[in-house]
C-alpha cells in the first residue's frame, strides 16, 4: 500500500495521514497521504526561495536535459502511473496510461524549450548599441492542480516552470495526491533540494496558505470557476500574477451536412471518457432540426453499448466518477433537469449492485438554452440535446454560457466550418473533432469565465512563466 508523504527542501516529512479508497469499490483501500499544514507550506516557500537562484545559475541548457532525464524516468514508469492514478480517481486504465505517456511528452518538448530562442535582438537608434530582450525566470511560482487529471495538468506546468528557471511548490488536488507523490519522486533526485517542493492537503488551509502568501512571484491554477475567481481576488491583494484556467461547458454543433457516425462517435468519446470529469468535455450538443431525428437514434444506440465497469479492465469506457460528493453532484443536476422540463432519455441513475461511485451515461433531450443543465458545469456523464432551426441560431446558443474553453462543429461544408470558427467564443475551436484532446503542442486556453485569458502549454507557457528584460549594451571605446 503506497503511503505518500510532502516532499520541502528535498526531505520526505510524514504528518498525519488520510486514507485513500478505490472510487469503483470504495471497500479497497490504496493508499495513505500526509496531510500538510500551514507551517509545512511557509517551509516549503522558504526553500524554494532558497533554491530559486541556483536553479536560475544552470542555464536553460542544463535545465533542458535534467527535463530530458525526468522525461525517461516517466516513460519508465508509466505502467505504475497509470495503475495508481485509475485507483485513485477511477480514470479508466488505457486513458490513464495515456496520461501519463502524455506527461512524459510534456516534459519531453519543455526539454527541448532549454534549446530554443529566449529573446530577440531589436535594431537600436544608435548604430553601434546591441538591443535585446530577454526572458527571465519569474521566481517561485505555486503550482495548484486538480484531481481529473493527476498526471498531465501537474505536468503542464511543473515542466515549463522548470524548465524557464522557476522553483515550485506543488498542491495537487487532493483526490490525486498519491499521482502528484509519485510524479514528485520521480523528479526528486535529480533535482536541487527545494527547485520542487510538494505540500498534500485541503485547499481551505493548504492551499489557502499558499495563495495568501506575498514572497511568491507566480500562481498557476487549474481548477473551478468559484476557487480560480477567488485567487484572482486574492491575487488583486497580494500583487502576484496569476494564471488561471477554470471549468467549461462546452458545446458540439451537429448541422445538416454532418457526418453522423463520426459526430456520434466523437460526441460520446467528448462526453463519456473520464466520465465526463473534463474541462473540455461535451457537455450540450445542439442539432439541426433536420437531422435531430437520426442523430438521437444513433447517440441512443451507441450509448446503450457503452461497456461502465472496473476501470482497471482493459475494455471499460466509462469508470466511477471520483468520489460521494461528485456523484451527489451529478444525480443533482439530473434532478434539476427533469424539473425544468427536459425529457430523460438514458441514465440517471446509480446502479445499486455496485461499491463504487458509478453513474449510467445520461442524456437530456427537450433542454432550453436557459436551464440550469445548459448552463452550469455538471462534470459528469451527461449530455444536454438542443435543437436549432439554422447554424446562425445553433452558434447563438452555443454561445450563450458564461464560459469559452472548447467548441466542436461537424459539417461538411466549408462555409459552415469557417463561420463557426469565426463566430464561436471559444479557445479552442475544432471542426469534425471532438472537444477534448487539444495537442501539448498547441495553446490551451479559454474566453469569458474559462479561463484568466493566458494559455498553457506549447510555446504559449513562457508568456506566464517568465519575465522579459529590455537590454541595451553599447562599448565605452572612441567614446569621450
Ligand atoms: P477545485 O477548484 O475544487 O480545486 C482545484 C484545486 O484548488 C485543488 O488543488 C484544491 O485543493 C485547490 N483549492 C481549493 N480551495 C482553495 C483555496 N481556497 N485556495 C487555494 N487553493 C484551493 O476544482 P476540482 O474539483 O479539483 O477540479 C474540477 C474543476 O477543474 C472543474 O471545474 C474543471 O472544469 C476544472 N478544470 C479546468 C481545466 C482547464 O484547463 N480549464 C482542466 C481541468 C479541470
Amino acid at each position: 500500500m503506497m503511503e505518500a508523504r510532502n516532499y520541502i527542501s528535498g526531505a520526505w516529512i510524514g504528518g498525519p495521514t488520510l486514507e485513500v479508497f478505490y472510487p469503483a469499490d470504495v471497500s479497497r483501500s490504496v493508499g495513505r497521504y500526509s496531510e500538510a499544514n500551514e507551517d509545512d507550506v511557509q517551509h516549503a516557500i522558504e526553500a524554494a526561495i532558497a533554491a530559486q537562484a541556483g536553479w536560475k545559475a544552470i542555464g536553460f541548457v542544463e535545465r533542458g536535459n535534467i527535463l530530458s532525464m525526468i522525461a525517461s524516468r516517466i516513460e519508465h514508469n508509466v505502467e505504475r502511473l497509470a495503475e495508481i492514478a485509475t485507483l485513485e480517481m477511477g480514470k479508466p486504465i488505457g486513458e490513464t496510461r495515456g496520461e501519463a505517456l502524455r506527461a512524459a511528452a510534456i516534459f519531453r518538448y519543455y526539454s527541448g524549450e532549454g534549446f530554443r530562442s529566449i529573446g530577440d535582438v531589436i535594431p537600436a537608434a544608435k548604430p553601434d548599441t546591441l538591443q535585446y530582450s530577454l526572458r527571465e525566470p519569474l521566481g517561485t511560482m505555486a503550482i495548484i492542480t486538480p484531481w481529473n487529471f493527476p498526471l498531465a495538468i501537474p505536468a503542464w506546468k511543473i515542466a515549463p516552470a522548470l524548465v524557464f528557471g522557476n522553483t515550485i511548490v506543488f498542491k495537487p488536488g487532493e483526490l490525486s495526491s498519491l499521482s502528484a507523490f509519485l510524479l514528485v519522486e520521480l523528479m526528486a533526485d535529480v533535482l536541487p533540494p527545494g527547485v520542487i517542493n510538494l505540500v498534500m492537503g485541503k485547499g481551505s488551509t493548504v492551499g489557502e496558505a499558499l495563495i495568501t502568501h506575498r514572497q511568491l512571484n507566480g500562481i498557476s491554477f487549474t481548477g473551478s470557476r468559484q476557487i480560480g475567481q477567488h485567487i484572482a481576488a486574492t491575487a488583486v491583494e497580494t500583487g502576484v500574477k496569476v494564471q488561471l484556467e477554470m471549468g467549461g461547458k462546452n458545446p458540439v454543433i451537429i448541422a445538416d451536412d454532418a457526418n453522423l457516425n463520426l459526430a456520434v462517435d466523437m460526441v460520446v468519446s467528448g462526453a463519456l471518457r473520464s466520465a465526463g470529469q473534463k474541462c473540455t468535455a461535451t457537455s450540450r450538443v445542439i442539432v439541426l432540426e433536420g437531422v435531430f431525428e437520426s442523430f438521437k437514434g444513433l447517440l441512443l444506440d451507441r450509448v446503450a453499448s457503452v461497456k461502465l465497469g472496473d476501470p482497471l479492465e482493459a475494455d471499460t469506457y466509462l469508470g466511477p466518477v471520483v468520489s460521494a460528493h461528485q456523484r451527489e453532484k451529478i444525480l443533482g443536476y439530473v434532478a434539476v433537469g427533469a424539473r425544468d422540463g427536459a425529457r430523460l432519455l438514458a441514465g440517471g441513475a446509480v446502479d445499486p449492485e455496485r461499491a463504487g461511485y458509478f453513474v449510467a451515461p445520461t442524456i437530456f433531450e427537450e433542454v432550453q438554452p436557459q436551464d440550469t443543465i445548459a448552463q452550469e458545469e455538471i462534470f459528469g456523464p451527461v449530455i444536454a440535446l438542443l435543437k436549432a432551426a439554422s447554424v446562425a441560431e445553433a452558434i447563438a446558443i452555443a454561445n450563450n454560457v458564461r464560459f469559452g474553453l472548447s467548441a466542436s462543429v461537424f459539417t461538411s461544408s466549408l462555409d459552415t466550418a469557417l463561420r463557426f470558427v469565426d463566430e464561436i467564443d471559444a479557445g479552442m475551436v475544432r471542426v469534425n473533432e471532438e472537444t477534448a484532446g487539444v495537442e501539448l503542442q498547441a495553446p490551451f486556453g479559454g474566453v469569458k469565465d474559462s479561463s484568466s485569458h493566458s494559455r498553457e502549454q506549447g510555446r504559449a507557457a513562457i508568456e506566464f512563466y517568465t519575465r522579459t528584460k529590455t537590454v541595451a549594451l553599447r562599448p565605452a571605446y572612441g567614446r569621450s
